[in-house]
């Protein structure tokens, strides 16, 4: 009798300890209760991880901003004294409030940091460096020069549709030639010339991913998403057949969490490391199906959102499937543009849009 009730008692403990370690990954994060703080309607904004190794002091506060602001992720690196801040944001309003998180650690920001020069990621930069005049604001040579080739006509979009809340005029990043960053002597590695999501330009863009070796921390902002339709558009097969490979390298990584460029809030609670990884993955190869099986980019749209009907952002996957059908020209944008280059015939089009894309290529040396 003692002994059955013995063996009741070890397997209901082993029970125990599955159920929480069960809830602390799907959390995607440690057991710490800091780590898994719910976003909850009014609550804070942002969400905090601590080191898996107990004697490092770095810690990563994920802040995300609100489905309007089309929930961009700006990690934040903290150490005793210090903070870096990744992809400062895109309107006013969500930079200021990231400021304010900032402000609130009461760490000094030694640096803005910008993975990939797009607008969406980079305008709060403006807010920031207003906030935190000592801040450096800084990125691999090629994204500085994207971001600075694009101000004018990025700040022209912001304005146009974020009017007030425009983060503009842009302010330039500068060119940080490097593969490391320290925050208090603690290593934070900077895998440059990474591809992803394109946006406005060409197939393989510079992105640089951050990995924080001491926080198990991989941030490789649109290389990767969660919740939302990812920007397919631009992207060829070779760039494609590339990006997967880098997600395949990050699932052999050791990793405690995955921040992808954007995240809807409700999602993040049940974001995981290699959850993030695999939903990327996989995304990009039903959009490849999609595409190989479809006569039209009305049909790629459709099979997409049959395919995932809870993805937010599907104005990217309409945008994108335009661009990839030639129907929307990935240097333009512009509504009275667009209009007129849809009475020309493709191939002058694209001859056009080819001989835009290298008279840039050629002042960025790309
Ligand atoms: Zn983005």
């Amino acid at each position: 009798m003692k002994k059955n009730i013995r063996i009741a008692l070890i397997t209901l403990t082993v029970l125990v300890v599955c159920i929480v370690s069960l809830g602390v990954w799907v959390s995607g994060g440690q057991s710490d209760t800091s780590n898994i703080l719910p976003y909850a309607e009014g609550g804070p904004e942002y969400r905090i991880y601590n080191s898996p190794d107990s004697t490092s002091p770095l810690k990563l506060i994920l802040f995300v901003s609100q489905p309007q602001e089309i929930n961009v992720t700006s990690p934040i690196v903290i150490g005793d004294k210090e903070a870096i801040v990744f992809e400062p944001q895109s309107t006013r309003s969500s930079a200021n409030r990231l400021a304010d998180v900032i402000e609130e650690t009461g760490r000094e920001l030694k640096y803005i940091y910008l993975g990939h020069a797009h607008m969406d990621h980079s305008q709060g930069a403006s807010v920031l460096k207003q906030r935190f005049p000592n801040a450096k604001l800084i990125a691999e040579p090629k994204v500085a020069a994207l971001q600075k080739l694009r101000i004018d006509n990025d700040d022209q979009m912001a304005f146009n549709r974020y009017g007030e809340n425009a983060a503009i005029p842009s302010v330039p990043f500068e060119e940080y030639d490097n593969d490391k960053i320290f925050i208090e002597g603690h290593e934070i590695q900077l895998w440059h010339n990474q591809y992803g999501d394109v946006g406005i330009g060409h197939e393989n863009e510079p992105h640089t991913v951050v990995y924080i070796p001491d926080l198990k921390a991989l941030f490789p902002s649109d290389i990767c998403y969660y919740g939302g339709h990812m920007m397919m558009g631009g992207s060829t097969k070779e760039s494609r057949s590339e990006w997967k490979k880098q997600i395949r390298g990050y699932m052999e990584m050791d990793l405690e969490v995955v921040i992808p460029g954007h995240v809807p809030r409700t999602w993040t609670p049940h974001m995981t490391a290699q959850g993030v990884l695999e939903h990327s993955l996989e995304y990009i190869e039903s959009y490849e199906n999609a595409l190989e099986s479809s006569t039209s980019s009305d049909e790629v749209v459709d099979k997409m959102l049959k395919r995932y009907p809870k993805l937010e952002h599907t104005s990217a996957l309409y945008l994108g499937t335009r661009i990839n059908f030639l129907e929307t020209h990935r240097l333009l944008f512009n509504p009275r543009l667009e209009a007129v280059m849809s009475l020309l015939p493709g191939s002058l089009v694209t001859w056009i849009d080819e001989k835009l894309w290298d008279s840039k290529k050629e002042s960025l040396n790309l």
